[in-house]
């Protein structure tokens, strides 16, 4: 059988004082593959550390829509992109919180990423909360330009409604262990409609372990209980799965051999 692929994750110096334990323990309890995101210019550089460190570490970078107070921070990540990193993210809109910046300067820096991201040529992580009409719209409008340009939804939590709207738009969904809790009743609608050929599974460690680790400090080991349990509610095998988030990794990360 296949191993397990981690879609998202932040393994930083912040949440962790033993990292590099925490991404080889990892490995050896079934993990294949990593992908480490950035959320802002600092850990966007340690992703791309640890993935010269660790093999099989892959490098994601952008900021996070709660950190886009000005449109210069998108030109210093420009100049961190590099033959290593594999795709931009995580980058969206987040319309969640009142301290955080402008909707419009939401906006304008997740469409200048994404402008990264096309140019050179690698997928997008997107990062969606409580703004699901604009972050639609926006995808939608870009799929519709650019066809080749892929979109993963990252811990997608928009329950149903718009899960075929996505799939009809060809964009990926990647679930975290959200999906595992009892009351996520629309998550779990949502895992057993988008289709084989556009699933990942992610931990989004620190934060979101899956049952029965909730509550405990997420790790990319624990993708296992949220591959295994999406397995279950879609009635397949786990190697179906697993053979199917290989494939997609393939098909959208054209950087990784
Ligand atoms: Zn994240």
């Amino acid at each position: 059988m296949k191993k397990y692929i981690d879609l998202h994750c932040h393994p930083f110096k912040e949440y962790f004082n033993n990292q590099d334990e925490i991404i080889q323990n990892s490995f050896e309890k079934g993990v294949e593959k990593m992908f480490v995101v950035g959320t802002d210019l600092k850990n966007s550089v340690e992703a791309k550390e640890l993935a010269q460190k660790h093999k099989n570490v892959f490098p994601i970078i952008g900021i996070h829509p709660n950190d886009v107070w000005n449109e210069e921070i998108i030109e210093k990540l420009e100049q961190l992109v590099d033959q290593n990193v594999v795709g931009i993210g995580e980058i969206g809109l987040d319309y969640h919180y009142d301290n955080t910046p402008s909707k419009e300067m939401q906006k304008k820096c997740f469409i200048k990423q994404i402008e990264i991201a096309r140019k050179n040529n690698i997928p997008i992580v997107v990062h969606s909360r409580d703004a699901h009409e604009d972050t639609y719209e926006i995808i939608k409008k870009y799929r519709n330009k650019y066809p080749n340009l892929i979109f993963i939804l990252h811990s997608y939590s928009s329950g149903e409604s718009y899960v075929q709207k996505y799939v009809d738009l060809g964009v990926y969904f990647s679930f975290s262990g959200i999906v595992t809790f009892k009351n996520a009743k629309d998550m779990q609608e949502a895992a057993k409609i988008v289709p084989l050929d556009l699933i990942f599974c992610e931990t989004d460690t620190p934060y979101l372990a899956p049952t029965p680790y909730r509550g405990q400090i997420n790790r990319p080991e624990f993708v296992v209980e949220t591959t295994n349990f999406i397995a279950m509610l879609k009635n397949i095998s786990v190697e179906e799965l697993l053979d199917n988030i290989h494939n997609n990794v393939k098909k959208c990360f054209l950087k990784i051999k």
